[in-house]
Order: structure tokens, then sequence, then C-alpha cells
């Protein structure tokens, strides 16, 4: 006999899980969406925010409970996200660099360099940033060319990063710095944890953003840098594998930000159709406007299922996934982006201006199809998971 078993998804959600969702949107509607119109006015980073997280315990919600952190596993982590996103993308990104940045760490540091780093990261006291990208290495990652030379005790570092946000307000970049120019191209690389201010290091400008514009965008400047040997996350040649080792883990933060600011859009978007009236009727009772609301629906809550399984899979540690986490992020991305687009469209006129948050959470949206990975290089992850299979 075949037992089928009827589950609500919401049961995979622990009672903890379901305790702290609740703190982080009650704090989300109360102390952050009050704050999101003007961070975006005034592309000034939240520092009000990052010591609200800090001072909450959101920031600490990564890391390990021996180092002053919360223990959170990665759903925990991104219920939280999700929470913040819905009020504020911006915001969100506090959380989500703060995971993305120490992630090398986590996952190829060293127990002493968890525990030189770790205890101020998981306060607040410090953030962390992810500095992989250059001018000349975006999607190509393996073709940095940011130099990191043996010298004595330590390594020197030469060379540029771009697009790193939080480059400007963090203490603490995980940076990936090319230590053998002639090994083959996924050898070339490795880690390193430098601490920041230190001499040789400036912040060259900020990037004015479409949208997240109270996230800092840094370009970022290592002249004759020097970083002691100590700091050196995994072995030489690593630095390619902690980078994707890390993407596969945080790219699910960045979908739940995409899930996020979508819920956030469709709910304005319902609360406008119930109010407005047109044609002497509610405009949310044409159902050409009812079925755009349905669809939106729909699809956020399809995102955020994925969302869930993914990180449920990605804490099982199965071979796949770098697949789960690309598919996570490239549906909650594109639904993000349409849902957002669509919340304009509901509120027609009014969506246009930012009397209404929906246009702002339309510009924050775009950046979910770009950072962490282009929505065409999530495509290149999962068709290789599927193509490097044995035939079934
Ligand atoms: C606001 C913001 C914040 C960011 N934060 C960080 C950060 O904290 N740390 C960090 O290291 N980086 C960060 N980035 C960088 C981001 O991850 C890169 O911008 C992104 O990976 C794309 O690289 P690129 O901009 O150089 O585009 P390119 O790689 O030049 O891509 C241009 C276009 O070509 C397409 N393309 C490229 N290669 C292929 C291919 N093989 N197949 C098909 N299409 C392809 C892309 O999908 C895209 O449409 C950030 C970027 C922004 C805008």
């Amino acid at each position: 006999m075949v037992t089928v078993t009827t589950r609500n998804p919401a049961d995979r959600l622990t009672e903890e899980q379901i305790l702290l969702r609740d703190t982080v949107r009650q704090l989300a509607v109360e102390r952050i969406a009050p704050r999101a119109a003007e961070i975006d006015r005034t592309s000034e980073f939240p520092e009000d925010i990052r010591q609200l997280l800090a001072q909450q315990d959101v920031l600490g919600l990564p890391f390990p409970v021996e180092f002053g952190g919360v223990g959170g596993d990665l759903l925990t982590v991104c219920l939280a996200i999700e929470e913040i996103a819905k009020a504020c993308a911006t915001s969100s990104l506090i959380l989500i660099v703060q995971v993305l940045g120490s992630l090398p760490l986590t996952l190829a540091g060293t127990p002493e360099q968890q525990a030189r780093f770790f205890p101020a990261l998981a306060s607040g006291r410090t953030l962390a940033a992810f500095g992989l990208t250059e001018p000349e290495a975006g999607s190509d990652v393996a073709a940095a060319r940011t130099r990191a030379v043996r010298d004595g005790d330590g390594y020197v570092l030469n060379g540029t990063k771009r697009f790193i946000t939080n480059g400007s307000v963090a203490g603490l970049i995980t940076v990936f710095a090319v230590t053998d120019p002639e090994a083959p191209r996924h050898r070339r690389l490795s880690c390193f944890a430098v601490e920041v201010p230190t001499p040789g290091f400036r912040v060259e400008r900020l990037e004015h953003k479409l949208g997240i514009r109270g996230s800092p965008t840094a370009e970022l400047a290592f002249e004759d840098v020097r970083v002691p040997a100590a700091n050196r996350i995994g072995a030489e040649g690593d630095g390619f594998s902690i980078a994707m080792a890390t993407l596969d883990r945080s790219r699910p933060g960045v979908a739940a930000q995409a899930v996020g600011i979508a819920q956030g859009a469709l709910d304005t978007a319902v609360a406008y159709a119930r109010d407005r009236r047109q044609f002497n009727q509610r405009i949310g009772d044409f159902q050409m406007v009812a079925a755009m609301l349905a669809d939106m629906d729909s699809q956020i809550e399809a995102a955020r299922q994925l969302l869930y399984t993914a990180c449920a899979e990605i804490e099982a540690g199965g071979p796949d996934i770098g697949r789960w986490s690309a598919m996570c992020k490239l549906v909650a991305g594109d639904t993000a982006m349409r849902v957002t687009t669509d919340a304009v469209q509901v509120l027609g006129g009014y969506g246009y201006i930012d009397e209404f948050p929906v246009e702002r959470m339309m510009r924050d949206a775009k950046i979910t199809q770009i950072y962490e990975g282009t929505q065409q290089v999530q495509r290149l992850v999962i068709a290789r998971a599927l193509l490097g299979r044995p035939a079934s």
C-alpha cells in the first residue's frame, strides 16, 4: 500500500525559526520600514540599522555560539533576511554581506582564525565584506589580476577590487588575489582576511546606483598592502574553490532578499487594490488586476518554497548544492523583478512616484538578478550540474 502524506510546507519551520521570523518581522515593521524611503533618498549607509541589527543579535545569527553568535542554520538566516528585505532591501544587505564576507572563514578558516575574527563579527562590532570582483573579472572570476606576493612572514597585495558591498564600512575584507600566475586557471588564486584600515588600502570611490542606494558599493585599491601569512584562508591556490563554495552557500541569502522584496511589493499592491476605486468599484475587483495579484502571490510562494528546500538541501550537504543554490537565486530574482514591476502597474501613476514604496522595490529588485553571479551564470551552473551527471 502506498502511503500519501500531505504536509503543510510551513511545518518545515521549527518553533524557534517561527519565533525568530516573527521577532525580526516586528523589528522590520516598527524600526526599519519607517527608515526605508529616507535611506533610499539620501543614499547613506544606515548606521542606525546596523546598530539595531547588532543589538538584537541579528548579525550574530550566522556565527557559532562558541564565538558569541546565535548558531542559526541557513534557513534561519534566510528567514531574517526575507523579513528585513520586505521592509528595506538595503538594510537586508547588512546581514547578507556579513554572511558572504565571513563564509570563507567559516568554510576554510582555521579554528585559530575563527576564534580571532568571529567574536567581533558576531557582535556586529566589525562588518565583513567580500572582495572578489575586479574591473576585468566579473563573471569570469578566475581572470582576477590582484596580486599577492609572498614576502617573509606575510604577503604584499597590489590591485583593484570593484563593486565591493560594504567595502567602505567593513573592518574585515576577504580578498581573493593571484599567488601563482603560472598555475592552471582555477589554482591561481588564494584568499586572505584583510583587516582594514591598513597602510596602502584606499576606498577609491562609491558607486551611484539604480537601487539598494544606502548600501555602499566601493572600489578598493590595494597598494603594497601587507597581510600576515596567518591571515591566508586555506592553502595557496585554494582561492577559486573557496570563492565558489562561498557563493554556493550565500546565493540563498540573495534569493531570500528577492522573496522579501517581492512580498513587500505584493502587500502594498493588495492594500492599494482594496482601497482604490475607479469606475465605481475597487480596482481589485477588475479581473485583470485580480489576476495580476493572484499570479504575483503564486510566483512568490513558489520562489519561497524553492528557497526553503534549497536551504534544507544545502544544510544536508549533498553533492548538488551548487544547483540548488543557483536555482533558488534564479527563480527568486526573476520573481522579484516581475512582481515588483507588476506592483507598479497595479498602482498606476501612484506606483511610479515615491509616495509609495513599489518604485523603490522595483529598482531594488534588479540587483538580485545581477550580483553573486548574474542570472545567466546561474543557468550555466544549473546546466553544468545537469549535463555533468551520468545518463539515467
Ligand atoms: C551593487 C553591486 C554590489 C556588488 N557586491 C559585490 C561584492 O560585495 N563583492 C564582489 O566581489 N562583487 C560584488 N558585485 C559584483 C557582481 O557580482 C558582478 O557585477 C557580477 O558578478 C557580474 O559581473 P560584471 O558586472 O563584471 O558583468 P560581466 O561579467 O561583464 O557580464 C556582462 C553580461 O554578460 C553576461 N555574461 C558574462 N559571462 C557570460 C557567460 N559565460 N555566459 C553567458 N552570459 C555571460 C552576464 O550575464 C551579463 O549579462 C556587486 C555588483 C553590484 C552591481
